[in-house]
């Protein structure tokens, strides 16, 4: 256990000054706190090197892959602090027999649980919006980015919202029930493993509190024979390898169709065996190590599995510690551990489809449900078929990417609830209607 952990009395301790602050903010609701949250965007981006620096150092993340994830959060802050009131703005509904409205009030102290592989944005695309519709925040995050952590909370701080807005929990996750069974958290936000999901949503439920559950992924990426490959492959090479493949919406299984599979495969295994592995802190390097060798070891073990049962290795395949060879596999079957599960980390898995319906059809075969890319030029084709996609977000020609001003979140075993845009702020309030005779 690390040396700042809490003990549970200390947590419910952190709990109950986060209530304290939360009964103040509601007396004075609706007051947005918009320029505190402008500043923590602009602390991020003035520290930005600082707070890279750290991520690479706990994580592993490539340092250019770090900054970029320090100017998104701040994305983040700029842009719910432009659209927060709009996006929580009452309601009117008249009749020629009454009047009425609907107002979005806070709930309370939320929970928040975050894993470490963008341990910077998860924590501020959670925290933002919940904070500007007038929630307090108690976040247990990874225990693999402890610095992280409690930095985040400093940042807070150092932008001026009054200690209890915002607290860092470092906690062991086997405490997270008694926190959750406490009367003032009223709701959790979860992002991480499809087991962990369900834990703290099994506990939730008890409670009957309400939670969001972003999980695992495992991402089909499309392409079909009239796609551009000039486009399509770059798309291809960011989707699997950004975050040494740590993301769960990167692209995990790969559905090329006949007639341009052997170009594809040929163009992309030349630019996966460009791909730099090495230190994260060089600047030469474009991927880093996993970020712990037992998620390494986890990875290899599906590969070599899946080799046992036929798979090819075309490129890569071997580990060194935490550093896993960005890798591709061919000749892969429905049955294998790299199609059936979350492959989290740098192996591309590459099949031959023979049509557009075979691929819905294979993108659909998992169980979870993030998202899915596909590229071609007919888009009209594409768009007709979007309902077919079990999954929370379509992608056509794009990698499947998160943005603060649109819904992010999954269906199946990927989670439920939505977070950013105007859904991701809606779903921590009391939708209040107001009835006027
Ligand atoms: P993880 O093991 O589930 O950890 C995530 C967080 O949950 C950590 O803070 C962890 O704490 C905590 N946790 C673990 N078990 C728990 C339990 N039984 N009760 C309460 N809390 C618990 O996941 P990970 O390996 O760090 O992250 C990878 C997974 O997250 C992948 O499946 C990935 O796809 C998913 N993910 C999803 C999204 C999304 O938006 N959908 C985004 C990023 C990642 P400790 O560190 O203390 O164990």
């Amino acid at each position: 256990m690390p040396d700042n952990y809490l003990n549970i009395q200390q947590a419910l301790q952190k709990i109950e000054l986060a209530n304290e602050v939360f009964l103040k903010k509601k007396a004075s609701f609706p007051i947005r706190p918009i320029e505190k949250v402008r500043k923590v965007g602009e602390i991020l981006l003035a520290r930005k090197e600082e707070f890279g620096r750290v991520i690479t150092e706990e994580m592993g993340k490539a340092l250019y892959e770090s900054y970029a994830e320090i100017e998104k959060s701040a994305l983040n802050c700029t842009f719910y602090a432009d659209h927060c009131e709009e996006f929580l703005a009452d309601r009117s509904y008249s009749t020629d027999k009454y009047d009425a409205l609907v107002r979005y009030e806070p709930l309370g102290v939320i929970l928040g649980v975050m894993p470490w592989n963008f341990p910077f944005w998860q924590a501020f695309r959670f925290a933002i919006p919940t904070i500007l519709a007038g929630n307090t925040i108690v976040l247990k995050h990874a225990s693999n980015v402890p610095k992280s952590a409690q930095l985040i909370e400093d940042i807070f701080l150092e932008a001026g919202f009054e200690p209890g807005t915002y607290l860092n929990l470092p906690l062991e996750s086997r405490h997270i029930e008694e926190v959750l069974n406490h009367p003032y958290v009223k709701a959790v936000s979860l992002t991480g493993s499809e087991k962990a999901g369900s834990s703290v949503a099994e506990i939730a439920g008890r409670n009957i509190k309400k939670s969001v559950l972003e999980l695992g992924g495992s991402n089909a990426f499309i392409v079909l024979d009239d796609a551009d490959l000039s486009i399509t492959v770059d798309r291809a090479i960011d989707a699997r390898f950004r975050n040494a493949g740590q993301s769960c919406i990167a692209a995990k299984r790969f559905l090329v169709q006949e007639g341009i599979y052997e170009e594809f495969l040929s163009k992309f295994s030349e630019r996966v065996k460009e791909i730099k592995l090495g230190d994260p802190f060089d600047p030469t390097t474009t991927m880093g190590p996993m970020s712990r060798e037992d998620l390494a070891e986890e990875l290899e073990n599906q590969v070599t599995k899946s080799v046992e049962m036929g798979a090819k290795v075309l490129v890569g395949g071997n580990r060194n510690g935490a550093y896993f060879e960005p890798t591709i596999l061919t000749d892969i079957t429905t049955e294998m551990p790299v199609f059936k599960e979350e492959t989290f980390g740098p192996v591309a898995v590459i099949m031959k489809v023979n049509s557009l319906e075979e691929s819905i059809q294979l993108s659909n075969l998992t169980s979870f449900g993030l998202g899915v890319s596909i590229f071609s030029k007919n888009v009209n084709l594409l768009k007709e078929n979007i309902h077919l996609f079990e999954e929370g977000a379509v992608f056509l020609n794009q990698m499947v990417r998160s943005d603060p001003a649109l819904p992010f979140g999954g269906v199946k075993k990927s989670g439920f609830g939505r977070e950013l845009s105007e859904e991701g702020i809606r779903e921590f309030v009391n939708t209040k209607t107001v009835f006027i005779a």
